[in-house]
């Protein structure tokens, strides 16, 4: 009975259709830093300093930065919560793939859903 397997191929084609809506991803971390601006007279000189945000990532084994301005943070987490489930997501497509293999007779695999045409 192919059915197991199918069903193994059908959940793979579900969390492709999951991974489309993700929209972006982030691999990295965001972090708030607080910083001195270095302005003579500044209250940060006394105090904890400005909150800024960044996003750090690895790149070559080096660990960088990128400043994210306040009104941008909301979207930089999403990327960075979005790569987390798309890591997720591919585990388990993987697995079902494999769990699809290991069933005989390997099923067809369902045909790709189009795209651009009609509803959906
Ligand atoms: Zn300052």
């Amino acid at each position: 009975m192919p059915a197991e397997s199918l069903r193994h191929l059908e959940e793979v084609r579900g969390l492709v259709a999951e991974i489309q809506r993700l929209d972006w991803f982030l691999q990295g971390s965001l972090s708030v830093v607080m910083r001195r601006c270095g302005r003579a007279g500044c209250r940060c000189v006394e105090g904890a300093g400005h909150p800024g945000a960044y996003f750090t990532y690895k790149r070559d084994g080096r660990s960088r930065s990128v400043y994210v301005p306040a009104e941008r943070v909301d979207e930089v987490r999403q990327g960075v919560t979005n790569h987390r489930r798309l890591v997720a997501l591919v585990q388990a497509m993987t697995d079902h793939a494999t769990a699809a293999l290991r069933r005989r007779p390997w099923p067809r695999r369902p045909p790709a859903p189009r795209r651009r045409r009609g509803a959906r």
